[in-house]
């Protein structure tokens, strides 16, 4: 077995024990392997040991491997989410590769991604990306901006709203990680009342995926627990 495929299970039973916590169905939670920085041959590892489900933040490195994995076998359903800050200029490139986009935090992003995806694609899938407890500098909407965008997003033709991501700024221990994962599920919850039909809650990464699946995150973003460290530089990006 690879250090890849042992860690994958490891994460999944991680995932099935913080589950078992909290009352919930392991299938309600996706496991996105992070890749970033990582080379097309650690995804494959992954492919190999059954992932399906990848995300990158870097919207050049992540088309490049998505273009060589497909070359394997284009037969293979992989689902490819992209993760990181957007830049207007790298709209297109999002729009005609990806998946989904869950770092959506501003309607000129969404209107871009919505007028490039291509005529003959199934919509680009959408999460908007909140920022509850960072400075103004920090990516993702305000709590106080969230219902308007939503409701904008909503509206565009070729994109598809499916929920709210998050990034916490790293707190220790598993109650004040979860405190703050419950104000997304809040914001989450909120909307749903309104009625929009939102499904996907992602929350959590390698250090606090536990306290995100117990506060209700239906997809958890992993790197670091599954590929091993990144380079410094790269650290916390
Ligand atoms: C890098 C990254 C992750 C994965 O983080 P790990 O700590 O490696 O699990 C998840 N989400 C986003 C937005 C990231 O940038």
């Amino acid at each position: 077995m690879t250090t890849i495929e042992a860690n994958l299970q490891q994460v999944q039973e991680r995932i099935a024990r913080s589950c078992q916590l909290a009352g919930r169905d392991a299938k309600d939670v996706t496991l996105l392997a992070v890749s970033k920085t990582f080379d097309a041959d650690a995804v494959r590892q992954a492919q190999a040991a059954g992932q399906r489900v990848f995300g990158e933040n870097y919207v050049q490195e992540g088309v490049e491997k998505i273009q060589l994995l497909r070359l394997d076998d284009p037969a293979i359903p992989v689902e490819w989410h992209c993760i990181g800050p957007l830049q207007s200029n790298k709209s297109r490139l999002v729009a005609e590769h990806f998946d989904w986009v869950q770092s959506v935090d501003r309607l000129k992003i969404a209107q871009r991604l919505s007028e490039q995806r291509p005529d003959g694609l199934p919509h680009l899938q959408v999460c908007i990306q909140v920022n509850v407890d960072g400075g103004a500098n920090k990516s993702g909407v305000v709590p106080g901006d969230l219902l308007a965008l939503a409701q904008s997003v909503s509206r565009l033709p070729n994109i598809r709203l499916r929920g709210l991501m998050s990034v916490p700024e790293p707190v220790a221990g598993f109650e004040a990680q979860r405190a703050v994962f419950l104000q997304v599920k809040a914001l989450f919850d909120d909307l749903n009342a309104r009625g929009f039909a939102l499904d996907t809650l992602s929350l959590g990464m390698s250090d606090d995926l536990d306290a995100a699946v117990a506060a209700g995150s239906t997809m958890v973003r992993v790197g670091r627990a599954i590929f091993g460290s990144r380079p410094a530089r790269n650290a916390g990006v």
